[in-house]
């Protein structure tokens, strides 16, 4: 199966940006995943190729036009699962991503100025995704991550399969942060002559000792840093 993303945009050369490089380049290349970014202005009518217009009720900024919309979602063949990257939208978690990676087709619409006219949202059901309680000026690099967050996660995709379910905010770890990595050299002096040793317990080929001690880590930074995420 291949991970099929629609993006209805207006800006249609940001992608696939940065996921054209490393494995979500290669997984491009080989068919892991594949995109197609319409430009939401061709489907415009009129000579100054007009997708916006001022806000029934006043205020400031300008709105995308269901009209338009409308028609550029209706070029597509199969949708599938239709989300408007919006900072009003549910957030974008760990076990959401998880959903979305095993969803075969996504189309997602990136807005523009002040949003998507309420109408086109509430008559093709799209779901609203927010990536995080702060304002972009575009859907786009929104979709980039999340299309980041699920690619990862695509089967062949990372080198090694176990690593996705042990990450920060996985499900299968209890959504706990992540334990401290460390790699070579085993002592490292820093610039200012400080001498700084891997703990002695990741060198110890213990497994059932190690795994207790990236758990409590795992359990004492998640207190301290997201209490909020932690379980009872
Ligand atoms: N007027 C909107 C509001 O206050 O909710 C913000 C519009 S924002 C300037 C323009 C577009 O950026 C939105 O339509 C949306 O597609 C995208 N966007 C902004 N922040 C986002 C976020 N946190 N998550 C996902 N998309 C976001």
């Amino acid at each position: 199966m291949t991970f099929h993303i629609n993006i209805l945009t207006l800006f249609p050369d940001m992608f696939p940006g940065s996921l054209g490089q490393s494995l979500s380049g290669k997984a491009l290349e080989n068919g892991a995943w594949s995109y197609n970014a319409i430009n939401i202005r061709d489907f415009t009518e009129d000579v100054h190729k007009t997708v916006d217009d001022t806000p029934y009720g006043g205020g400031a900024g300008m709105v995308m036009r269901p009209d338009i919309i409308e028609k550029a979602l209706l070029s597509i063949e199969n949708p599938g699962r239709k989300i408007y990257l919006s900072p009003r939208g549910q957030q974008l978690k760990q076990p959401l991503v998880q959903e979305l990676a095993a969803t075969e087709t996504l189309t997602l619409l990136c807005g523009r100025y002040e949003g998507v006219d309420q109408r086109l949202l509430d008559a093709h059901g799209f779901e609203e995704i927010s990536i995080g309680d702060y304002v972009l000026s575009g859907g786009e690099p929104a979709a980039l991550i999340m299309m980041d967050a699920c690619i990862r996660l695509l089967p062949g995709v990372m080198g090694n399969k176990d690593t996705a379910g042990e990450e920060s905010h996985s499900p299968e770890t209890g959504g706990l942060l992540e334990y401290p990595h460390y790699t070579r050299p085993a002592e490292w002096v820093d610039a200012d002559g400080n001498t700084h040793a891997v703990p002695d317990v990741l060198r110890s080929g213990d497994h059932a000792k190690i795994e207790k001690w990236r758990r409590d880590q795992s359990e004492a930074l998640t207190r301290e840093r997201r209490p909020d995420i932690l379980k009872d």
